[in-house]
């Protein structure tokens, strides 16, 4: 068995697979780790996401504190098995910027991996797009034999897997461009995801309306 890290270069976050569990050890002496939900609130509740919110406690060069990662994980429900007391993430679902954004509002993760289905097998190149809430685009690059059979099994299925607060229009291109880097991205999410971020708090209003 391979046992995974969950760690980030500005080295705020350090959790670790637990081997009598899928569950990832947050080790608190590293960083103090927070999960600040969509509401800007801490996540408590286990199962529930959150973006990872962390301060380091290690590097006194750079501090970092309350540093928005992008990350976004799942709150793992304690206490583990192994008898470690330290707080859990039960998984790391991705990248803020990999979420899409339905109609209520709320974030669906991981889309383009979650897909498993043959809808694509007359499909060149695909990748999907976001710039509107509950819509996302879908950009296709067909194969010769791609038919409106291929079409309509194709809105079936991803239509399926976004469920009914998404709505998916088709556009066929004749490619897909790469990003900077070269590289080939599934999805693009254009609008800036707002997770975690915190609504200023009741004194901060006070504050700026005495300082006006
Ligand atoms: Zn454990």
């Amino acid at each position: 068995r391979v046992f995974s890290w969950y760690g980030n270069s500005e080295q705020t976050v350090l959790a670790g697979e637990c081997e009598e569990s899928t569950h990832y050890h947050i080790f608190p002496e590293y960083g103090v780790v927070e999960l600040i939900g969509q509401d800007g609130r801490p996540v408590t509740t286990p199962g529930a996401m959150g973006e990872v919110v962390a301060t380091n406690l290690t590097n006194l060069v750079c501090p970092l504190i309350r540093y928005r990662t992008m990350d976004v994980a799942v709150l793992g429900k304690g206490p583990c098995s192994c008898g470690r007391n330290y707080p859990l993430l039960e998984r790391v679902e991705g990248r803020v910027q990999e979420f899409i954004v339905t109609g209520k509002g709320e974030l669906l993760s991981g889309i383009t991996m979650n897909i498993d289905t043959d809808a694509f097998d007359n499909v060149k190149q695909f990748q999907f797009y976001q710039e509107k809430v509950g819509e996302v685009i879908l950009n296709i690059v067909k194969k010769p034999t791609f038919g409106d059979r291929d079409a309509n099994y194709l809105y079936q299925e991803v239509g399926r897997s976004c469920g009914d607060d998404v709505t998916i229009t088709i556009r066929y291109v004749d490619t897909i461009p790469l990003t900077a880097r070269g590289k080939y991205r599934y999805f693009v999410q254009n609008m800036p995801i707002r997770f975690g971020e915190r609504e200023p708090a009741q004194n901060e209003h006070v504050a700026s309306d005495i300082s006006a």
